[in-house]
């Protein structure tokens, strides 16, 4: 009797793949091995793949037998990994020289070619990154050791978070890898575990050591790791992973599986130190203005310059003026903040920066559909209201500068798709009626473009 209770209470729970962590319900029956170790069959098949084309001898069959060497190039076998020796790689970039950091002048010229507004975030970013690759030209005399510049970026959705890493990354010529922290777990549970981060900058830096240990790791929505409140359970992907990452940020030396996500048996390893890697977590933290009025307040209702309870409420971007202590009240911890040195924030998108957006940057939007036109040997204008029409849309959406894209393209499609077969049309002009849905775009034929002109 007791048996059978035993044996229906473990058919409660599911089996999870030993190599890939996949539950029962996804993968389908698993094999079971002695010591209760299950495998699925994707990662069974995986493996005797593995076996056939890793092998030695070219090959290896289920009797044991190693098939002897057949008269073939050895890296032109399937599944031949070749693993660079560190610091024996010609091709990998020299230890960084000092006179070859641009200065952080120089750095935020370069972010303003693409970044609208954002103009104090952009100061703090360049000076940040100039400091962090002097550090790492610094000699380590055992005197002054200079702390890692890595930062905390905090903005609404759509304020060009990631979009800012993601330029600096292009202009400093390093490897960037993009992690989102509400996949992270820790180590063991369902998820990519922490490390995994290192792994995807390793890929980035097409699995050279040196190259990737000067890169970027971005983690997005990292406010998603605040501590759970009130809550008795374990927390494994909230305080458990910021706890996780505390080494990673501060420099460690991690085994990292080469061209995949997990590491098992068969997948060859490398070590990443991530002491001079930088990291940049970013979050939109909702619900921290409520903490900062909240601290604002309580502060000046004493004394002197007591303020009526409302004053804050008008205020626009809050969120400046964050400190550490309301991070820690949103549940990020003392240990992860600590090592997180520069914290900014990103001011919420205005309808005159959204204009901006639509039409500065080297890779505007409105320039690329500009250029698409061009080849159609069709001009594209927007008219001024138009433009702020779009904006206003966008507004609307509440997620940035991200709603652009989508609202243009809506209005562009009928127009991209109508212009080809008419090779009289010469000018194509987005009016505001056209965008409040009143009337139409603008359209003027070659014929007339050349009287007019
Ligand atoms: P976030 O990460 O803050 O949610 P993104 O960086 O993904 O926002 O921004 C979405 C898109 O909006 C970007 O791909 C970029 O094209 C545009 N964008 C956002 N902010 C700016 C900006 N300040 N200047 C130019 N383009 C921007």
């Amino acid at each position: 009797m007791a048996e059978d209770k035993n044996k229906n209470k473990k058919e409660e729970y599911e089996q999870i793949c030993y190599i890939c962590r996949r539950p029962e319900s996804k993968t389908g029956r698993m094999i079971t091995m002695p010591g209760n170790i299950c495998i699925c069959n994707d990662c069974m098949q995986r493996t005797m793949d593995q076996m056939n084309q890793g092998f030695p001898y070219g090959g290896f069959n289920m009797m044991g037998f190693g098939v002897p060497p057949v008269d073939q190039n050895e890296q032109e076998r399937p599944g031949y990994q070749k693993i660079k020796k560190p610091g024996n790689d010609e091709q990998s970039t020299p230890v960084i020289d000092i006179h070859s950091i641009p200065a952080p002048h120089q750095i935020n010229k370069r972010l303003n070619e693409y970044v609208v507004g954002q103009d104090r975030a952009k100061k703090i970013i360049s000076v940040a990154v100039y400091n962090h690759y002097k550090r790492i030209c610094a000699e380590e005399d055992g005197e002054v050791e200079i702390e890692k510049s890595n930062m905390l970026m905090i903005g609404p959705t759509g304020s060009g978070k990631t979009y800012l890493v993601k330029t600096l990354a292009k202009l400093l010529d390093v490897p960037l890898a993009i992690a989102d922290a509400t996949s992270l777990t820790e180590a063991g549970y369902i998820g990519d575990d922490i490390e995994s981060v290192v792994s995807k900058l390793l890929a980035a830096a097409d699995n050279d050591v040196e190259r990737a240990q000067r890169g970027i790791i971005y983690i997005d929505e990292i406010d998603k790791l605040a501590k759970k409140k009130n809550t008795n359970q374990r927390d494994v992907s909230g305080e458990a992973v910021q706890q996780g990452l505390l080494k990673l940020l501060e420099g460690a030396e991690i085994e990292v599986p080469v061209g995949a996500n997990s590491k098992n048996a068969m997948v060859p390893l490398k070590t990443v130190n991530t002491k001079d890697i930088l990291f940049i977590c970013g979050g939109a933290f909702p619900d921290l203005e409520e903490i900062i009025k909240e601290r604002l307040r309580e502060k000046s209702s004493m004394g002197f310059q007591a303020q009526l309870r409302d004053h804050y409420d008008k205020e626009q971007d809050l969120l400046r003026y964050v400190q550490i202590e309301d991070l820690r009240t949103f549940g990020m911890i003392p240990e992860f903040l600590g090592r997180l040195p520069i914290v900014y924030t990103l001011e919420p998108m205005s309808r005159d920066i959204l204009i901006r957006v639509l039409t500065e940057p080297k890779n505007a939007i409105v320039r690329q559909y500009q250029k698409l036109l061009a080849m159609d040997e069709v001009d594209l204008c927007f008219e001024p209201g138009a433009l702020r029409a779009i904006a206003e849309l966008a507004m609307k959406k509440n997620t940035g500068a991200r709603a652009l894209r989508a609202i243009i393209e809506e209005f562009m499609l009928d127009i991209m798709y109508e212009i080809p077969k008419d090779d009289n049309i010469g000018r194509v002009t987005i009016t505001e009626s056209y965008i409040e849905r009143k009337g139409g775009p603008l359209i003027e034929t070659r014929g007339y473009l050349a009287l007019e002109g």
